[in-house]
């Protein structure tokens, strides 16, 4: 089933996000964390694509196809094709739909300074226009980002430039994570006021500890609130104490979130599927 169809009648969608096991790691660590994951009955469940990675590296399709084989739960696979030729996304493409999959989480992924792009494809559009043009007939989702892409000038330029992926074929949009809802929600309406109509889930991170954060905060340059900060100064030297502060504080965004009546909620579970429990468990019925 493709990612759009999950929104039919109106539904708000819950999504979970699991990362794959280096390649050097059994793949078996995985299916630990999906036999956690089964029974909180996500809409869907996304799987990364190592940045970087060819497909020969990472584990994403294996584990896009056993959610739905295994687990019977809808999956879509990341995808990024900054270091790629087109000839060897032909072949990811072949081998994700030879293996069932319906949907493809379709980013540019980073730049990395020490690995030169391979320039046949330069943002997520040039690909999703490419999986287009393949005669494959994926589910094809977008990323797209509340606090703005950190190579953007301004938030219009990547308003204008999210508009062209949807334009390219994005039927539906997942965000970067974020602690301030009023900053999605004003992102939500500059962008329906660009044109952007299709469905955007809110990409929400449970935090688990300081250095996390700080991690994802340089990676994505997130803002944090000041009850934020506030709470990891209070609990960051004790694990337990932050762990559920998170928690209430991920559940507390995300009735938020629905009340003001969002399309859907990714959760970036980190392989976590104590927390995840724990949060699905406190806002599953709000759905
Ligand atoms: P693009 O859409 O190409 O945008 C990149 C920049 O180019 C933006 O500044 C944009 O404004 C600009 N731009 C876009 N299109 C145009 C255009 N046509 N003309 C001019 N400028 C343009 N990374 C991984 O390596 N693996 C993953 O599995 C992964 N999963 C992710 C999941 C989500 C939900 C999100 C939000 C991010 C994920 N990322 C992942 C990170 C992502 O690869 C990076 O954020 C990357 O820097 C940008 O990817 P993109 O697809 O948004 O790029």
């Amino acid at each position: 089933m493709k990612i759009k169809d999950l929104y039919a009648n109106d539904k708000t969608v819950f999504s979970f996000e699991v990362f794959p096991p280096k390649r050097d790691n059994p793949i078996e660590t995985i299916f630990e964390t999906l036999d956690g994951l089964k029974d909180l009955d996500p809409d869907f469940i996304s799987v990364t694509y190592g940045a970087g990675a060819s497909l020969a590296d990472n584990y994403t399709c294996e584990i896009a196809s056993a959610i739905k084989d295994k687990y019977g739960i809808e999956s879509a696979a990341h995808l990024t094709c900054v270091n790629s030729t087109k000839k060897e996304v032909t072949e990811v493409l072949k081998r994700l739909n030879d293996s069932g999959i319906d949907n493809i989480l379709a980013l540019r992924g980073d730049i990395n300074p020490d690995i030169p792009p391979k320039k046949e494809f330069e943002y997520s559009s040039d690909l999703i226009s490419f999986i287009r043009e393949s005669g494959y007939d994926f589910g094809i989702s977008g990323a797209c980002y509340p606090e703005t892409h950190i190579e953007s000038k301004s938030q219009i330029e990547d308003i204008i430039n999210l508009k062209k992926k949807v334009d390219a074929g994005a039927e539906t949009l997942i965000s970067q994570l974020f602690f301030d809802n009023s900053l999605f929600y004003d992102f939500i309406e500059k962008a329906r006021i660009a044109g952007i109509n299709v469905p955007i889930e809110a990409g929400i991170m449970p935090v688990v500890n300081k250095k996390q954060i700080e991690r994802m905060v340089s990676l994505c340059g997130a803002s944090l609130p000041g009850k934020f900060t506030k709470m990891m100064a209070r609990y960051e030297n004790k694990p337990e104490a932050m762990r559920d502060a998170g928690i209430a504080y991920a559940v507390n965004q995300i009735v938020d979130l629905l009340s003001h009546g969002v399309d859907g909620v990714h959760l970036y579970t980190m392989n976590n599927p104590y927390i995840a429990r724990r949060i699905s468990e406190s806002v599953k019925s709000l759905f």
